[in-house]
């Protein structure tokens, strides 16, 4: 446990796996989040049992894998936890159907907070409320588990009947990997908001339309599309991955002085006063319910707006552009590899 920081983060040696040896984890959703965690569960020696709806197309992968599998409510019956990972808008329906089979004591898991926090589900009061977050994709958390290396993630408690709430999610999260490289401590309310919020204005909304504006803004003024996107999207992926490995000093260091005195001066001035004003709008949306009623009425519309959104993304000139260079460059890789293959055959003659 480290407290050097505000939050507490927690590792391997602060999990106690007995608190989830001898419980039944019952996986509802076998997609991204599902398959990996219900494997590792399983990996790590916990009695998994995934539910799934008959006819479910991901029912033959879960028995390859050498899962049980049974209808939704069943697995749940059979379970002392019940982790909820089917998508976000499909939980409280499902939950409706398995509402009924939580015991006195059971542990209802998530690892997104959005229906608790917004009340889209009404926990029963004689379960435990928990969330295990991994903070990546499920695919990652799947193979990271397998090379022994670990996934960060959050915890966070929202009701505690047992008493041993946070032992639990703690045994959980270190039987999917998370612990291995650390888990932060939060809150249902912290986690939805932060993680809303973030999407919404830089990594999702944010950078997609900063990407979109440059990409106009110089094939406008008649530049060609394909430098225009490789300036503005290609390198983005440089740019951002020396951010994560050293911050923005590593990227500010691993660029032309040009680039960073132009960056420094620029960057602020475009990316604005505006911009700053409608992020704490976005965030406030986010904190007052706006934006999930948004959501929730729109799903309930069929998503409309959710529709059309999609296909102007899709029709954007870029994803035209960039299609066509990522299948060249692709070729163009796969040609030089072969080559470079050939003349290693020749080598070892
Ligand atoms: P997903 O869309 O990948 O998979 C959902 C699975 O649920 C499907 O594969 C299917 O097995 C099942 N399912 C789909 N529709 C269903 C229905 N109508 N009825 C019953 N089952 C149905 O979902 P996901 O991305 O793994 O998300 C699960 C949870 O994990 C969500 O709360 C999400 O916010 C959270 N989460 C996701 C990620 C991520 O990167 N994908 C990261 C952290 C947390
Ligand atoms: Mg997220």
């Amino acid at each position: 446990m480290t407290e050097e920081f505000t939050t507490t983060v927690y590792y391997d040696e602060d999990a106690n796996s007995a608190a989830i040896e001898d419980e039944t984890v019952a996986v509802l959703g076998y997609g991204s989040q599902g398959h990996a965690h219900a494997r590792n569960l399983y990996e790590s020696g916990v009695d998994v049992v995934v539910g799934l709806r008959e006819g479910s197309p991901s029912r033959e992968a879960a028995e390859d894998a050498g899962l049980n599998v049974a209808t939704p409510d069943d697995a749940a019956a059979a379970a002392d936890v019940v982790s909820v990972l089917v998508p976000d808008t499909v939980q409280p329906a499902v939950f409706e159907a398995i509402e009924d089979e939580l015991d006195e004591g059971d542990t209802l898991q998530f690892a997104h907070g959005f229906n608790i926090h917004y009340n889209q589900i009404e926990p029963p009061e004689h379960v435990d409320v928990t969330m295990v977050a991994p903070k990546s994709p499920g695919h990652l958390v799947r193979r990271n588990y397998e090379q022994n290396q670990g996934t960060p993630g959050l915890v966070a408690v929202y009701q505690d009947v047992s008493g041993e709430a946070k032992e639990e999610a703690l045994a959980y999260a270190e039987g999917i990997g998370c612990t291995r490289a650390g888990v932060i401590e939060t809150t249902f309310r912290e986690e939805v908001e932060t993680d809303l919020f973030g999407e919404q204005a830089v990594l999702c909304g944010g950078v997609t339309s900063l990407v979109k504006h440059g990409y106009e803004t110089l094939v406008d003024a008649g530049y060609s599309p394909e430098m225009a996107y490789f300036e503005c999207l290609n390198e983005l992926k440089l740019i951002v991955d020396l951010m994560y490995e050293g911050g923005l000093g590593e990227m500010w260091d691993s660029v032309s002085d040009t680039a960073e005195y132009g960056g420094l001066v620029k960057g602020d001035d475009i990316v604005d006063d505006h911009a700053r004003e409608k992020m704490e709008e976005t965030l406030e949306e986010v904190q007052t319910g706006e934006f999930a009623r948004e959501w929730i009425a729109e799903n309930q519309a069929g998503r409309p707006s959710y529709t059309q959104l999609r296909r102007a993304e899709k029709d954007h000139e870029i994803e035209d552009v960039g299609a066509r260079l990522r299948d060249l460059f692709a070729w163009a890789e796969e040609e030089s590899e072969s080559e470079s293959g050939r003349e290693q055959v020749k080598a070892d003659d």
